[in-house]
């Protein structure tokens, strides 16, 4: 199939909700991490590709991105997008801004926008600042992000010394009196030579009326909600005729694990409910990983049903987390566990297991590069951001959901299974 959509991520998990809106369409999306070895065959219509370039050195950022916007052209993409997260986390240097020049230099394009804005999750922006719920993104806690601290939230002003061109703004209220009115402010813009063009937006009724207004750029920037009105836009024009909205189900054998590596205060409150709810479990703890090793753990999972779906968890409260750091250090400690259930999801697959729920951005990391995937299938939404994805590994036939942090209800678990018996 060809493609007509190709984006760029800057992180994984912000790949995965990038994929994740666009298949709420129903439409066919892929995600690959990283820029996939072989050349574009059997691609989506909507291909995102996940690279982990937030901060790396702007060198290395442009670099990678260019060569994954190749591949994205050589699958025969149409419109190209740049993702980045919806609080325009990024330093003085970038890379926000030196991935888009490179990539409109790579595509002849003179303008693009830039619209972070996610209304569903609290992110607007208004007259260019950008807002965090009630908070301007500079009160926000972003200010005190240990890798990104954000302490300005005017977006014009945090874009300009990223880039060479001009940086502009179409406030809301050109954005509320509709998709003309963008498109002329864009025009008006262009005679002016601005080349970066942030784009208020509030609510999901202006991310509608922008992606109209931008429908014939060839290059859009922003976070991941610009882009959900794009696949209902492409229908519109006829696009998509040839492709098939995803309705069967996929046939994935039941039996399923859980790994659970996260932290969060939400996942240790999926743990627990997951183990109310009575299903087998076993906690794994770095100290006795280092002490004893992972045989423990492979015989206990050797000696599970995996019809039952069991849960294996390094899930810790913020105390014993840090005793654990205060004995190892914390990149071993970090290291240990995420060995462990990378692997784990290896053994639990040679077992049979087909449906494995993953809790944790850095160990969905590890567990993907374990299991040798590099493609996922975007398939049904579990929670927001969260979807399941399909993909094969060694061979086999397996449905994944890579779930970071703080995403998902208390019933997470339990409802990622529930999904996919009445999908
Ligand atoms: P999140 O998405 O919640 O940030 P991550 O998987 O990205 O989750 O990060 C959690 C980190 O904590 C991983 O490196 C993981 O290996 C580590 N970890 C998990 N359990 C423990 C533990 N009990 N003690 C110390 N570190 C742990």
């Amino acid at each position: 199939m060809t493609t007509l959509f190709g984006a760029i991520a800057d992180d994984f998990t912000g790949a995965t909700d990038l994929a994740g809106l666009l298949a709420r369409s129903g439409y066919p999306v892929s995600l690959r991490i990283g820029v996939p070895e072989e050349p574009p065959q059997d691609t989506s219509p909507f291909e995102v590709i996940a690279l982990k370039i937030r901060t790396e050195p702007v060198t290395d950022a442009v670099a990678e991105a260019r060569a994954a916007l190749a591949w994205l052209k050589r699958a025969g993409a149409q419109q190209y997008f740049w993702k980045y997260c919806s609080t325009f986390d990024s330093t003085p240097e970038g890379n926000i801004g030196p991935v888009a020049e490179a990539i409109m230099a790579d595509l002849g394009v003179a303008q693009t926008i830039y619209c972070p804005a996610f209304p569903e999750n609290g992110r607007a922006i208004f007259m260019g600042n950008l807002f965090v719920g009630q908070l301007p993104l500079s009160e926000s806690p972003m200010k005190d992000h240990p890798l990104t601290p954000m302490r300005d939230s005017n977006l014009m002003r945090l874009l300009q010394p990223q880039v060479r061109g001009k940086v502009g703004l179409i406030d809301r209220l050109i954005v509320a009196a509709g998709a003309a009115a963008i498109k002329k402010a864009c025009a008006d813009l262009a005679e002016k030579n601005v080349a970066h063009i942030v784009v208020d937006a509030v609510e999901n009724a202006d991310l509608a009326r922008i992606t109209e207004a931008c429908a014939d750029m060839r290059f859009l920037t922003g976070g991941s909600a610009i882009a959900m009105p794009i696949p209902q836009i492409y229908a519109k024009r006829g696009l998509l005729a040839a492709h098939e909205k995803e309705t069967t189900p996929r046939d994935i054998a039941p039996e399923g694990v859980v790994l659970s590596g996260s932290c969060s205060a939400m996942t240790n409150a999926q743990v627990a409910r997951y183990q109310s709810q009575g299903r087998p479990s076993f906690q794994l703890d770095p100290l006795s990983l280092k002490a004893r090793g992972l045989q423990p753990a492979m015989d206990w999972l050797a000696a599970q049903d995996l019809a039952a779906q069991p849960l294996i968890y390094a899930t810790a409260t913020p105390d014993a987390v840090r005793a654990a750091q205060d004995q190892l250090g914390k990149a071993e400690a970090g290291a240990i566990v995420e060995a462990a259930l990378a692997d784990l999801a290896v053994a639990a697959r040679d077992q049979g297991a087909r449906r494995i729920v993953v809790a944790g951005g850095e160990t969905s990391g590890a567990v993907t590069k374990a299991l040798r995937v590099d493609r996922l299938d975007i398939g049904p939404e579990i929670a927001a951001g969260v979807p399941w994805c399909f993909c094969t590994s060694e061979g086999q036939d397996i449905a994944l959901t890579l779930k970071s942090g703080n995403f998902g209800a208390e019933s997470f678990f339990s409802d990622a299974f529930a999904k996919l018996e009445d999908a």
